[in-house]
């Protein structure tokens, strides 16, 4: 029955010079996002709006659930397109739309015509009158509230008529790719790719860094890492993710600096690597699924240790969440049962038994001297043996 989405966006910072902007990315996002699927998509933006035309062998469930994945979205309306010159045609196709989407109806509707095309021969009001008339004619259990009825049915009337009356919710936030660029400190574990989803939504194209130690951990441990990051880019687009072996500079630490003050150290380490490869990509910002309190690595004074070490903001979409709604997000955005796959992660590890849960940074930027000797080397060494991985 169906053969175009009209695609809603919010209206939130589109407003102005700016708006044409933002609709050419979404239109961009929309195209890539159809792209890997059968069929045809043809994406117009008109007047304000924006279509996507489906042709050939395409299917309606998996567009849809595409669409419903892009940033920026707020509804996907399913749309009937007529060829309609008259009203006398225009009925028929309202009729026959109205029983196949809502058969054995009770519901309460209203039309509401706009008529674009002015050469159509009834005006907007007299269409909302005739046709609602048609409707209850043809389904008397159906009946009319014009203040707040079940269904809205809109009739758009331009060169063909459109007809949509349901409304399937997007993601909303804002279409990835106009809100600059930040990196992504992914690993294995339920907080990062759910941070990572969560600052992509409001237009944030993502580049990743994944720390692995191996042989400590395994080639098992990094594919769950790789697999997270095709999940998240389902909705961000392709990401760079950089594979990081941090297995010398975490043995060094291990071996020089003392065993309460690992996990802090470590994490500035991190810290720095991925602002190393942040500039290098151009991104304005490192991202985290810290929260505070939730580990000895994330109390505001060990937040404040870590964050030291940074020149780049650091985003924290997290701070603040309790781990059952990051938990229930990871669920709603399909990265939850990947990261609960029991794979050892390189900082439970080499994980004290009595870490410091209050660090001084004078302390630890005392400790961290004791890794003069060979810490530069490892560092470069580390940056020049990273694996980039394009993930899509
Ligand atoms: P997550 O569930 O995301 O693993 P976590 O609760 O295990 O988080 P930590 O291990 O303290 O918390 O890590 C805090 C944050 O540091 C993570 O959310 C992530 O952004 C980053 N991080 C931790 N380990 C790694 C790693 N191996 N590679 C890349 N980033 C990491
Ligand atoms: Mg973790």
């Amino acid at each position: 029955m169906y053969s175009s989405f009209l695609i809603k966006y919010g209206e939130i910072g589109i407003k102005g010079n700016n708006r044409h902007v933002f609709e050419d990315a979404l239109c961009r996002r929309i195209r890539e996002a159809l792209k890997p699927l059968d069929g045809e998509f043809d994406i117009k933006k008109e007047r304000g709006r924006i279509y996507v035309n489906c042709s050939g062998d395409w299917h309606y469930d998996e567009t849809v659930t595409r669409l419903s994945r892009v940033f920026g979205i707020v509804g996907i309306c399913p749309v009937v397109v007529l060829e309609a010159s008259n009203f006398e045609a225009l009925r028929e196709g309202v009729v026959a739309y109205i029983g196949e989407e809502y058969p054995n109806s009770t519901a309460s509707f209203k039309v509401k015509a706009r008529r674009v095309n002015k050469s159509f021969e009834m005006k907007s009001m007299e269409i909302d009158a005739e046709l609602g008339g048609a409707i209850l004619e043809a389904y008397p259990s159906m009946h009319v509230d014009v203040h707040n009825p079940d269904i809205l049915i809109d009739i758009e009337i331009r060169e063909f008529i459109y007809v949509y009356s349901k409304i399937i919710p997007g993601p909303g936030g804002m279409p990835v790719g106009t809100g600059g660029s930040a990196t992504l400190l992914l690993s294995g574990g339920i907080d990062s790719p759910v941070a990572g989803w969560m600052v992509a939504k409001r237009g944030v194209t993502l580049d990743a860094v994944y720390f692995h130690a191996p042989p400590y951990t395994s080639e098992r441990a990094k594919q769950k890492v790789v697999d997270l990051a095709k999940e998240i880019a389902v909705y961000t687009g392709p990401i760079k993710l950089h594979i990081v072996n941090f297995t010398d500079i975490q043995l060094y630490i291990y071996d020089t600096c003392p065993h309460e003050e690992l996990t802090i150290i470590m994490r500035r380490y991190m810290m720095r690597i991925a602002e190393h490869f942040a500039k290098e990509n151009h991104s304005m910002g490192l991202v985290t699924g810290e929260s505070i309190g939730q580990v000895a690595s994330q109390t505001m004074q060990s937040l404040m240790t870590t964050n030291a070490v940074c020149t780049l903001p650091v985003y924290r979409p997290l701070i603040a969440f309790d781990k059952n709604d990051i938990v229930a997000k990871a669920k709603e955005i399909g990265t939850y049962e990947t990261s609960i796959l029991p794979y050892e992660d390189c900082c439970t590890i080499f994980v004290a038994k009595h870490p410091v849960t209050k660090p001084n940074l004078k302390t630890i930027e005392h400790s961290e001297m004791h890794l003069k000797e060979k810490i530069d080397d490892l560092f470069k060494e580390a940056i020049d043996t990273t694996e980039v991985i394009y993930v899509r």
